[in-house]
């Protein structure tokens, strides 16, 4: 039932109807003031504070507008949607929509400003070795080879290619070139994970997935046929915001609480934060080493491996890119 009305029904509220709510909620914020308004009830927003409303006063004093008269015009133009109003009167505070709107001009502020040229990371190349370089641009970080062609040297002009991952400028902040890398693999992967659980982590929307594979494939270095390193790919996309994701079955693997488990079982963390490099490091080392292998086509098949301390364990993914068979 949520299935038909989805797509067509998003489109025809954006552009069809001028009271639609997504329409409506763009024209609440056409105005600058008000998003100046939503910013300056966010300065003063503390997570762990039982009361978060903000006095009218303060408001007012903050923005430096000289009329209340305009400034309670605005105000009741977010109230409902973006803002609530206690129920004494005089405070304001962010609904849910208003935080994540905020949220969202935080992580993207800078956007077209920031970048950074290629500098090299104490991280070699996972093909050859040599030393890799990240470079920042237009909410992207870049990760190649100082060396080899890279991972998918087909699909780009730069040279080495090895990842894109989109990352918000605020990511930037505070973190040495080494740690911005990172904290967008790891934020990359949670968001994976994500995916590969059958939720988009932008909308919430439910996700699908399918296994891909090249029929020829060649495994010695970079296929002349498919362009990829390895045989098999799954793809996942959100069926309501069209995020999309391409993963290897190897990094799936890590997900699933059989391989959690046995790893664990050898006294080893699959688990690492985002500034933790040394177990980051092993867990890119075990991805890597995993075994994969089409094992059948039709259907379509494949197995990932894992071994450790002469114990191995086998997963099986099937056309959706879901895990059917786990063998210990
Ligand atoms: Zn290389
Ligand atoms: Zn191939
Ligand atoms: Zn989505």
């Amino acid at each position: 039932m949520a299935q038909s009305e989805s797509t067509e029904s998003l489109l025809e509220s954006a552009v069809g109807t001028a009271e639609s709510p997504v329409t409506e909620a763009f024209a609440l914020l056409g105005d600058e003031t008000r998003l100046a308004i939503l910013l300056a009830i966010w300065e003063t927003y503390d997570p762990h504070a039982d009361d978060n409303a903000v006095p009218f006063s303060r408001i007012l004093n903050r923005l430096d507008v000289d009329d209340p008269g305009n400034l309670r015009y605005h105000l009741e133009k977010l109230r409902g949607q973006f803002l609530r109003q206690e129920a004494a009167g005089e405070g304001y505070e962010l609904r849910a929509p208003g935080m994540k709107l905020v949220r969202t001009v935080l992580a993207g502020a800078g956007v077209g400003d920031v970048s950074m040229d290629a500098t090299e990371i104490d991280q070699p190349c996972l093909s050859c070795g040599a030393p890799t370089v990240i470079s920042y641009d237009d909410g992207c970080l870049v990760w190649a080879c100082s060396e080899c062609a890279g991972a998918t040297p087909e699909a780009t002009d730069t040279a080495g290619f090895l990842s894109a991952t989109p990352f918000p400028p605020a990511g930037l902040r505070d973190r040495s070139p080494a740690e911005i890398q990172l904290a967008s693999i790891a934020e990359a992967r949670q968001k994976k994970q994500r995916m590969f659980d059958g939720f988009c982590p932008d909308c919430s929307g439910a996700v699908e997935g399918r296994l891909e594979w090249c029929a020829d494939h060649d495994g010695d270095g970079i296929c002349e046929h498919c362009g990829k390193q390895f045989v098999a790919w799954a793809r996942f996309q959100c069926q309501v915001c069209k995020r999309h994701d391409i993963s290897s079955p190897k990094t799936l693997a890590l997900f699933h609480p059989a391989v959690v488990s046995f790893y664990d079982d050898h006294g080893v963390s699959i688990r690492f934060r985002a500034d933790d490099f040394e177990n980051a490091r092993q867990v890119f080392d075990r991805m890597h080493d995993h075994g994969l292998e089409l094992v059948s086509t039709g259907p379509p098949r494949v197995a990932v491996t894992a071994s450790m301390n002469g114990e191995t364990i086998c997963l099986t993914f099937d056309e959706t890119a879901a895990v059917v068979d786990v063998r210990r």
